[in-house]
């Protein structure tokens, strides 16, 4: 038996990209399987992405494209942020498409194609206020007209505030974004446009475009308030390694934070920091064991939580839900991350660790 598991429902997965796709009919779908696809597992997702209706694929670095390769797929594949030592050459005979900010970047793009003796293909990206990566407007007419003799598949950004409904930035970053667009016009390309995350294809339908980007909400994780049935894609288990009976007055784990008030069961679950259980969740979580919630008591460990079951009598081996889609009342990543003033976004990926075991539904 594994000490712990992130079970990822592939099925669900699929039901968010159909719904997301729908959502931008007139776009096509950019699966966001950036950083082992947000911890869920990229090639296992690329691959359930694109069946459920997604073209592309977007990856951080031109390694993780190459390793969707590596596996056998084939649909295009966007990699946006390279390492200066990053085999540019590799991924352009692989056929991966790549983003270019600056004058610099497009020297190293073109001699990586020249070390392939293959033609690049590229996304120009125009920096619209993220101060990020992406060209400077005052810099981009140049870059366009440099990069024009190469396959210009689209121009790009990416957008600050699209969480924030109504936030002001979003418009002052399309405007941009559409005056890059015209300068790019005005020299001759014809390119694809895009700059939808998931919180833009779910509220922005104006700035779909010709390609959506969506990562979060993919995953299940609605990154804004909207009544769409996304469906969260991972959950965390573990089991009951041991019970034992303590008398009141006994405390709990390092610290001796906690103390029983009476006497009470315990349930012993191999799965703490190290696992992904983030110590910040010391005293404040609940997992689901035998039908009901229960409080974790005393400090979360590297290797272990203890969970007070009070007079309840609990099977050694009994599953542990740490969090899931909610439907069974358990705790969910996005409550972890309200309880850990995070992001949902950093606890899934956040659970991408060697000795959690990762399975598919
Ligand atoms: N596009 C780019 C360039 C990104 O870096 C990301 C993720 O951070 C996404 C799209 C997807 O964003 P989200 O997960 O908010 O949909």
């Amino acid at each position: 038996m594994a000490r712990s598991e992130v079970v990822v429902d592939l099925g669900a997965l699929r039901h968010n990209v159909a719904l997301l796709a729908g959502l931008a009919p007139r776009a096509e779908t950019m699966a966001v399987v950036k950083a082992d696809g947000y911890g869920h597992g990229a090639v296992e997702v690329a691959r359930a992405a694109l069946e459920a209706g997604a073209s592309w694929l977007g990856s951080c670095s031109t390694q993780e494209a190459l390793a969707l390769r590596a596996a056998g797929i084939q649909a295009p594949i966007l990699a946006w942020l390279d390492a200066p030592d990053e085999d540019l050459a590799a991924g352009i005979a692989a056929d991966v498409d790549l983003s270019v900010s600056s004058l610099t970047d497009l020297r190293r793009v073109e001699q990586a194609a020249e070390e392939a003796d293959a033609r690049p293909r590229i996304h120009l990206k125009i920096d619209t206020g993220l101060s990020r990566n992406g060209c400077q407007p005052q810099d981009w007419p140049e870059l366009v007209e440099q990069a024009k003799k190469h396959e210009v598949v689209a121009v790009w950004s990416h957008l600050a505030c699209a969480d924030e409904i109504g936030h002001p930035s979003v418009d002052l970053q399309a405007k941009r974004f559409d005056d890059a667009y015209e300068v790019a016009k005005s020299h001759g390309l014809d390119p694809k446009r895009h700059i939808a995350n998931s919180a833009a294809l779910l509220t922005r339908p104006d700035l779909h475009f010709d390609i959506v980007r969506p990562g979060i909400a993919m995953y299940g994780l609605n990154p804004v308030p909207t009544d769409h049935d996304l469906r969260p894609v991972m959950s965390y288990r573990s089991h009951v390694a041991l019970t034992k009976r303590i008398p009141a007055g006994e405390s709990v784990s390092y610290g001796m934070t906690w103390t029983a008030q009476k006497d009470t069961t315990l349930a012993l679950v191999p799965a703490g920091y190290a696992d992904g259980v983030p110590r910040a969740l010391s005293g404040r979580m609940e997992v689901l064991l035998s039908d009901k919630r229960r409080p974790v008591v005393g400090r979360v460990c590297m290797d272990q939580i203890v969970v007070d079951c009070g007079d309840d009598e609990i099977a050694e081996g009994a599953e542990v839900l740490l969090f899931g889609d909610g439907s069974r009342g358990e705790p969910t990543a996005t409550e972890w991350a309200e309880l850990t003033g995070t992001i949902d976004y950093e606890i899934v990926c956040g659970m991408y660790r060697p000795r959690v075991r990762r399975i598919y539904t």
